[in-house]
């Protein structure tokens, strides 16, 4: 899942950044409105966590900005402000949750799971597929009841795949996914991760869509 978290106070920035990537969110930072805005046009995310006090405008103007451009991105705003009239202020431009600072860090990425469950096509926190099944709280995968070991790349992957499973994902939306900006992937980063999981899951579970990219059958 490819978060954009705009947030001006670099070191919160840092330490959320590092906690959302080992939980296996993609992670762009910007500190300001107007690059936010930028990337939502050019490279929309999945999810959006905004603060609210940001040095060149107003969050919640950038909230608004994103609605009237028709955006439908799930935005979690993070705000110093408690009072209920900008709660209510933001809800009511179509924040899609709301989480006071200070705030401890496993609350953020509960919320974010929340967010994450409603866009997926799966309905629950664990998700079957064949033999496979992949636990979202605990991130933990097993195969015919056996527990497989993964590293946070993999799992990524495979729970791209599976929570989008009847849809085709492209390599480019993968990697996208999977890896924060400025990183050097590889160009066939994608196809050494697929790889491993085949070999550790049988080679039925990922498709391979020639010229396009991978699929997960829906059980
Ligand atoms: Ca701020």
């Amino acid at each position: 899942m490819q978060v954009l978290l705009v947030e001006d106070d670099n070191s919160l920035a840092t330490g959320l950044s590092k906690a959302l990537r080992n939980e296996g969110f993609a992670v762009n930072h910007v500190a300001e409105g107007r690059a936010a805005l930028h990337v939502v046009a050019t490279e929309p995310p999945e999810i959006i966590v905004l603060d609210l006090g940001l040095p060149d405008m107003d969050g919640l103007d950038i909230l608004r900005q994103l609605r009237q451009s028709g955006s439908a991105v799930p935005v979690l705003v993070l705000t110093a402000r408690a009072s209920i009239d900008a709660r209510v202020t933001g809800l009511d431009l179509g924040a899609d949750d709301y989480l006071s600072k200070p705030f401890e860090i496993p609350e953020l990425i509960a919320r974010l799971r929340v967010i994450e469950r409603r866009l997926s096509t799966q309905v629950d926190s664990t998700i079957r597929i064949g033999e496979v099944e992949l636990d979202t709280l605990r991130r933990e995968v097993t195969c015919g009841g056996e527990y497989v070991e993964m590293p946070r790349r993999e799992y990524a992957l495979l729970k791209s795949l599976m929570e989008n499973a009847g849809k085709i994902q492209t390599r480019e939306q993968l990697e996208t996914r999977l890896y924060p900006w400025g990183e050097e992937v590889s160009s066939n980063a994608i196809e050494v991760h697929v790889h491993h999981l085949r070999k550790k899951l049988g080679n039925d579970l990922i498709k391979t869509v020639r010229g396009v990219g991978y699929t997960i059958r829906r059980s």
